[in-house]
């Protein structure tokens, strides 16, 4: 039986190494369309190509666009707390400046009264903050302390100055020239400031320091003497008892004698006196802080 030419096989015979010797067998239509297998193969292998190289391209892509919003996204959140950052900056250097005017406002008062205050540096210029200048934590929180410092530091300045009044009565007389009051046709030099009010009141001091007389002393009637820091001196006459004895420790507001009637006196009053280095001065300088 003859087969057709369609069906006629090429015989393929593989000779390896071995003694094995193998055989396949083709059809002969595959032998005549190999050409057309072949250009088919080659299509799809450059199918498959084009298709992983667009597909590379487009990771590529995706990775470099990936890494541009990562960065834009760091630099903005780095924007972002640099912003906050400064108004934080901002807050803190109002405060100081505000610290800054009232250690100011305090020291005049103090130089005023001859007590010397150290200088305090200055807080720097915090206008150009977002452009110029642009201080460091660490740096404001010094000027924090400092400033703290100097508060406390005037505080202790402060309560060692006669500041303030030593009974809350009825001013009567001020200091200076005055008609007599005990009725004479002369004036007189009042070198203190009275308050009247009612005998056995209290009479407080008006800052720390020790009592460096308490007894009867002429005109004053019982009178009680306060040394201070900074040269100054403090008298309280016409006092109907005394509450404290010479040596004696006070602080600003304790009392040290009450309200009388005692020495050159016309009625119960407080005559008060605010000396320093040896000077009678207008107790009105330190009562309205002016
Ligand atoms: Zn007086």
């Amino acid at each position: 039986m003859s087969k057709r030419q369609s069906d006629i096989h090429a015989n393929l015979i593989i000779t390896g190494h071995t003694l094995e010797t193998k055989i396949f067998r083709i059809k002969r239509k595959y032998i005549d369309n190999f050409g057309l297998y072949k250009k088919i193969a080659i299509c799809v292998v450059g199918l498959i190509c084009i298709a992983v190289s667009g597909l590379c391209y487009g990771l590529l892509q995706a990775n470099s666009q990936k890494r541009a919003l990562q960065a834009n996204l760091v630099n903005l959140e780095s924007q972002l707390h640099d912003k906050t950052k400064q108004k934080k900056m901002q807050a803190i250097m109002d405060n100081l400046n505000e610290a800054q005017t009232t250690l100011e406002r305090i020291e005049n008062y103090l130089n005023a009264r001859s007590v010397e205050t150290a200088q305090i540096s200055e807080v720097p210029d915090s206008n150009g903050i977002g452009g110029g200048f642009f201080p460091e934590t660490e740096e404001t929180l010094n000027l924090t302390e400092d400033r703290l410092d100097k508060i406390s530091d005037l505080l202790d300045k402060i309560s060692r100055v006669p500041l303030g009044i030593p009974y809350n009565g009825r001013m009567t007389s001020t200091f200076g020239l005055r008609r007599n009051p005990m009725g004479g046709e002369n004036n007189e030099f009042h070198t203190g400031v009275d308050w009247a009010g009612k005998v056995g009141s209290k009479i407080a001091t008006t800052a720390s320091g020790t009592i460096e007389y308490a007894g009867y002393r002429g005109d004053y009637g019982l009178c009680v003497i306060v040394k201070h820091d900074f040269g100054y001196e403090t008298l309280y006459g016409h006092l109907s008892a005394l509450k404290v004895r010479e040596g004696q420790k006070v602080k600003t507001g304790d009392v040290i004698g009450l309200l009388g009637n005692t020495g050159r006196s016309t009625a119960p009053h407080v005559h008060y006196e605010v000396i320093h280095n040896g000077r009678k001065l207008n107790p009105a300088r330190f009562i309205d802080m002016d």
